[in-house]
């Protein structure tokens, strides 16, 4: 690779967005990502990642040009958000219709959105996609980590964009720490048809173990969240598939209905990490690879996504005027307009994580209450939206 060069590794959904935007302004690039794409195939039963992309995630995939790959018949538009406290009275819900929208947002799942970016990036003259990618050896050096790909020897590009996820080997051999916490909690997910099947509604209730939520996906399907600690996620996941069924309906609000087929399901620890830098020297990071959050608002990749698309920005921007492909002040000021973004999330996860874990008793008539006082609209309401729908 030549000193111009920009290498991504890890060409998971923020990885592939930032290639697609870098290729389609004509900077070259090459992305590493060790897995195939793997497209579902349209009869397929949802898969269990999944993620809610709100409107400014959607308006950034259009504008990159990776929109029109996803096959829309997997795309699941909802258009009302239904929020409340199973202690008490206060409902915060709000719809598409009352701020005159068409939809508040989409469930995608993971896999097909990663492989639209990645089918999109493979068409672009800029970018060279190695997917599945040979073997990346990462070994801590003096100047950064030394990078060799199996077959290939040494790579040494202008900058190496960490793409690489929460458990991210790049930032580890770079020594760059994290801020880590433990929340003590895991999501167990299904995918699911439920009856009656789900229309266009979200919804999740906290309760002092974590949140339930419904989340709907394409054809009528959803997808099931239930955050408990992490010896109930192991018993769950341990019951037959009938006696899981079971478990969930009786523990999920009527709202849910029955569960007619269970497709899969699975279990996810939930932390929270933070790198203490975003870059140094010619490395830099993207996505959970500087940032993993408490999921119970689904925010994680749309902030993924404008860190690629705060850096392409600026890597357009050093590109234009002939600085080095990894020019510090650059990579410095991708630093400060991201950081605090992501931390402001990152907070108020933890904050509506401990908030509605805590037991029942005065705390829960306050949040209740709270819930109560956003749903009647006015300025609070106004602000939940807003973070609802564009995160900030
Ligand atoms: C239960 C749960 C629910 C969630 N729900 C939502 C949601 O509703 N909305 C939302 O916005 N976010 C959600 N998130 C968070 C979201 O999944 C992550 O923020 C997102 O996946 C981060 O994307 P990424 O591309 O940064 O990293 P990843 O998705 O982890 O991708 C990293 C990629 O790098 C590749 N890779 C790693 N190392 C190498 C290497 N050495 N060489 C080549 N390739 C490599 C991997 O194969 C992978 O494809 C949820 C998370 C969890 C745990």
């Amino acid at each position: 690779m030549r000193p111009s060069d920009i290498l991504i590794v890890g060409g998971g959904m923020v990885g592939a967005a930032l290639a697609m935007d870098l290729g389609r302004r004509g900077i070259p690039a090459r992305v590493l990502e060790a897995r195939p794409p793997e497209w579902p195939a349209a009869d397929e039963p949802p898969r269990l990642r999944v993620s809610a992309l709100n409107r400014r995630s959607i308006e950034y995939l259009q504008e990159i040009g990776a929109w029109s790959w996803l096959d829309q018949a997997r795309v699941a538009d909802f258009d009302e958000v239904v929020t409340w406290d199973i202690s008490g009275e206060g409902r915060l819900s709000f719809t598409a219709a009352e701020l005159g929208l068409d939809r508040l947002g989409v469930f995608v799942e993971n896999q097909h959105l990663q492989a639209a970016l990645l089918a999109a990036v493979g068409e672009l003259q800029a970018v060279q996609l190695d997917a599945p990618a040979a073997t990346l050896h990462i070994e801590p050096g003096e100047n950064g980590p030394a990078l060799s790909l199996e077959g290939e020897g040494l790579l040494e590009p202008g900058l190496v964009v960490a793409a690489d996820g929460a458990m991210s080997p790049l930032r580890d051999a770079a020594g760059i720490g994290v801020w880590e916490g433990d929340y003590d909690q895991h999501a167990v997910v299904a995918s699911v048809r439920p009856r009656p099947l789900a229309g266009r509604t979200t919804w999740q209730r906290f309760t002092p173990e974590g949140p339930q939520a419904l989340l709907p996906l394409a054809d009528g399907n959803a997808s099931l969240v239930w955050y408990v600690k992490p010896a109930k996620a192991r018993e769950l996941l341990a019951l037959s598939d009938k006696q899981f069924i079971h478990a969930v309906e009786d523990a999920f609000p009527s709202d849910l209905g029955l569960i007619d087929v269970l497709y899969d399901r699975g279990s996810f620890p939930i932390r929270r990490r933070h790198a203490r830098r975003y870059w140094q020297g010619n490395l830099v990071l993207v996505g959970d690879s500087a940032h993993a959050i408490h999921p119970l608002a689904g925010q994680g990749v749309n902030l993924g996504l404008r860190d690629a698309r705060d850096l392409a920005a600026r890597i357009a921007e050093a590109h234009r005027k002939a600085l080095p492909v990894a020019h510090s002040p650059m990579l410095a000021a991708y630093e400060r307009a991201r950081r605090p973004d992501n931390q402001l999330m990152q907070s108020t996860m933890s904050l509506f994580h401990w908030g509605f874990t805590a037991p029942l008793g005065p705390l829960a008539r306050v949040r209740s209450a709270g819930l109560g006082l956003a749903g009647r609209g006015g300025w609070l309401k106004r602000r939940v939206l807003r973070y609802a729908l564009e995160g900030r």
